[in-house]
């Protein structure tokens, strides 16, 4: 499957990784937006939001709890959680993630 963050978790393709478990990885955006910008990706190959099941529920939980606990250990004051839907939200990757913001100035991306 041609999908960068696949590749990302697959260490194919390399990455400037901050945290990783069994099902979600934390990598740093390439294009930072802010002065913190991390990316939250589960590495089950989910193409969207509009693509989540049921079954999927306590993985989209575990990306927001990743993300607190990033942030806790960073000392974040506080930080924006986004996740962009379609190209028409602003979504160019087309494996879902959840965007870490923090810091100033946040341009949303
Ligand atoms: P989105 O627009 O929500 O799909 O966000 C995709 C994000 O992935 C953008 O902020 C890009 O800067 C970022 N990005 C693209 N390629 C890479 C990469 N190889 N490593 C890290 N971040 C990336
Ligand atoms: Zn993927």
């Amino acid at each position: 499957m041609d999908c960068i963050f696949c590749k990302i978790i697959d260490k194919e393709t390399p990455s400037d990784i901050i945290y990783e478990n069994d099902e979600v990885i934390v990598i740093k955006d390439v294009n930072p937006k802010a002065p913190v910008h991390l990316l939250i990706i589960p590495k089950k190959h989910i193409p969207s939001v509009n693509h989540i099941e049921a079954k999927d529920k306590a993985l989209i939980g575990d990306l927001i709890l990743t993300a607190k606990e990033i942030a806790e250990e960073k000392n974040l004051k506080g930080y924006k959680l986004l996740i962009n839907v379609g190209r028409e939200g602003g979504q160019i990757i087309d494996h879902i993630h959840l965007h870490l913001l923090s810091g100033r100035p946040i341009e949303l991306p």
